[in-house]
């Protein structure tokens, strides 16, 4: 067994964890200077970015009013994007900044077990290709998205919706390019409707595709971006229902399922929509798209109605995040609780707490997996907000690790600084 000490040890490359990343790297100490602090990140994937490299995601969504470095990750990535597509501009921008902060990136390891001692995570062991690797440290940050090292260090979690449990279902994001004479057909959500150059409205085509069985009932509708690249379209459109994230068969019948529907999807295109004769999928994601698995137990659980009242925290860490509470039906096609169009929350704070598994001294969680429930995450789970929680979380570990105390006795108002929060 290799051992391998650190200052800080984050779980999972994706957004939250990079953000986590450089908000550690960046930290100013007590004393205002910022110090060297040895840090790894452990992706199990070969590229960083989580979902939105490996599950083909964009754009981003959600807004954050504080400052953090979300926004200057996603800056860079647009500007690069005069060399390459958005997902290949994502995968260079975020293993550069890594690089340039000198945090130590370990991929194709997966983390999977801890060492504990009470509350305290002493190490995590991870496998790189059978060889086992021990990491110390004096934090831990869990932005593994399903919540991997908490549950292995013993949190408890939740998962589903009150009732039946059942989570939003899973998706393959793909892109379509050869839109022949581009008029600009696009369908963002449920009640964009278009009359297409022949006369026929484009949602009334999907559902009567939906109904005919031309297209899977579970599609309902095919959702189509814009993309930077004239005739080309994003297409969040695929589902599947009744798939346990953590089941790996469940989940590998879903990656059958969902690229047999990304086939009759083009074809549909192809035989219904003007212009769209010639389409082809040009790009889709790596590994199935997954909106949501456990979601951790916490000091605090956030809830709908938090997001409903726009409630205020003492020890907020992510200020007036926004975005729809965007439930994909768990149970059957398109949107569940809605009027038409996803419900709107009031901009709302999102406590440290939340990030705080119980039981646990010396490990943080950010990213989709944090103290929430169903609703609330539907919410949260888009990548600025979490990426507004990683550059917290990880402030938060600089401090854990600077002054040895465990991540209760952080002082929130150091943190809040450093996400430019004003409380
Ligand atoms: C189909 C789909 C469409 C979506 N559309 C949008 C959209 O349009 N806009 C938007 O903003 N958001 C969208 N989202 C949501 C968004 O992509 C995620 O919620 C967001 O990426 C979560 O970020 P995260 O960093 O918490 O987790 P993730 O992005 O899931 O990253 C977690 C990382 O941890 C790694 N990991 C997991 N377990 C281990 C382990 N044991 N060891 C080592 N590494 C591990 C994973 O490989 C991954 O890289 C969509 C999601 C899906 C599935």
């Amino acid at each position: 067994m290799k051992l391998l000490n650190y200052d800080i040890v984050i779980a999972g490359a994706g957004p939250a964890g990079i953000a986590a990343a450089l908000g550690a790297a960046r930290a100013k100490n007590a004393n205002g200077n910022v110090p060297q602090r040895k840090i790894a990140i452990i992706e199990r994937y070969g590229v960083v970015g989580g979902g939105l490299t490996s599950s083909y995601v964009r754009p981003f969504l959600g807004t954050v009013e504080n400052e953090n470095v979300g926004c200057e990750i996603e800056q860079l990535i647009t500007e690069n994007c005069k060399y390459m597509s958005p997902v290949e501009s994502a995968k260079v921008v975020l293993t550069q900044l890594l690089h340039e902060a000198g945090v130590d990136l370990y991929l194709q390891t997966q983390v999977n077990a801890v060492e504990k001692d009470g509350g305290d995570v002493k190490s995590i062991l991870a496998d790189f290709r059978g060889e086992k690797l021990k990491f110390t440290a004096d934090a831990f940050l869990d932005c593994t998205g399903d919540g991997d090292l908490s549950v292995l260090s013993g949190a408890e979690f939740e998962m589903g919706r009150e009732g039946d449990r059942l989570v939003q279902p899973v998706s393959i994001m793909f892109t379509i390019d050869g839109i022949e004479n581009d008029y600009g057909l696009l369908c963002e959500h449920e009640e964009h409707y278009t009359v297409l150059p022949n006369g026929k409205e484009y949602l009334d085509l999907c559902h009567k595709a939906c109904a005919s069985g031309e297209l899977p009932p579970s599609v309902n509708i095919v959702r189509l971006y814009a993309t930077a690249i004239p005739g080309e379209r994003m297409v969040n459109a695929t589902q599947m229902n009744h798939v346990n994230p953590l089941d790996p068969l469940s989940l590998s019948n879903a990656e059958y399922e969902l690229r047999m529907q990304v086939q009759q999807i083009v074809a549909f295109l192809q035989n219904n929509v003007p212009g769209f004769e010639h389409v082809r999928v040009n790009g889709s994601c790596t590994t199935t798209g997954v909106r949501e698995s456990r979601r951790i137990c916490g000091d605090y659980t956030m809830t709908a109605e938090d997001l409903f009242a726009g409630k205020r925290f003492d020890d907020a860490v992510v200020e007036d995040a926004m975005f729809v509470i965007d439930i994909h039906n768990p149970d059957g096609a398109g949107q569940a609780e809605t009027d038409g169009c996803p419900h709107k929350p009031e901009p709302y704070e999102i406590p440290y707490r939340a990030f705080l598994p119980k039981g646990l001294d010396n490990l943080i969680v950010a990213g989709r997996c944090i103290s929430g429930d169903h609703r609330a995450h539907a919410s949260y789970r888009v990548m600025r907000i979490c990426m507004a929680m990683g550059h917290a979380a990880g402030a938060a570990a600089a401090q854990m690790t600077d002054e040895k105390i465990n991540s209760r006795a952080v002082d929130i108002r150091r943190v809040q600084k450093e996400v430019c929060i004003e409380k």
